[in-house]
């Protein structure tokens, strides 16, 4: 992980810790940064950009809030499904693009910030089941990868009042 995307995951309260033995009493500490579901199996988790590594035109890291983040990955996810690699993390199925969808592709970005942070797509057909989903995810059984690179240098720069929490589509 970058170190001053971590940096400001730790201001923001965004890292996860924890302790584990190893087989000679050590205590290792394990670290895990916010994480994109870009699919429902363990192997889909994928570690959160640097704003900067993608171009994203937006105001520089070191001075967002955690709503300004929240714009940037919503970008980020937009390209994921542009690119058709986004899948709902409840049902797998691919999430499609587009402003019209009909009623079962329509879906929703969403935010976690519990023993797992960290953003995902799902069907708002999906949502439902997502709390007993969530409830089985802990961030250190997963080994995310590195995030694919989108190219976001031509996003406008979102409007302060877009909103933060969740992008709604269809
Ligand atoms: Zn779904």
């Amino acid at each position: 992980m970058d170190g001053e995307l971590r940096a400001w995951c730790e201001r923001e309260g965004l890292m996860r810790y924890a302790a584990i033995g190893d087989e000679g009493g050590e205590a290792i500490e394990l670290v895990r940064g916010p994480l994109v579901a870009l699919g429902p199996g363990d192997g889909d988790f994928v570690e959160a950009s640097h704003p900067a590594a993608v171009g994203y035109p937006g105001k520089p890291l070191a001075t967002m809030t955690l709503d300004d983040y929240n714009r940037f990955i919503c970008c980020w996810l937009e390209a994921a499904v542009a690119a058709g690699d986004a899948r709902c993390i409840q049902c797998g199925r691919l999430i499609l693009a587009g402003d019209d969808l009909p009623d079962p592709e329509t879906w929703d970005a969403i935010f976690v910030e519990k023993e797992l942070v960290g953003w995902m797509i799902v069907h708002f057909d999906c949502k439902k089941k997502l709390a007993k989903k969530l409830k089985g995810l802990h961030p250190f059984d997963l080994a995310p990868r590195e995030a694919p690179r989108y190219d976001l240098s031509h996003v406008e720069p979102p409007a302060e009042e877009v909103a933060t929490d969740a992008a709604e589509h269809g």
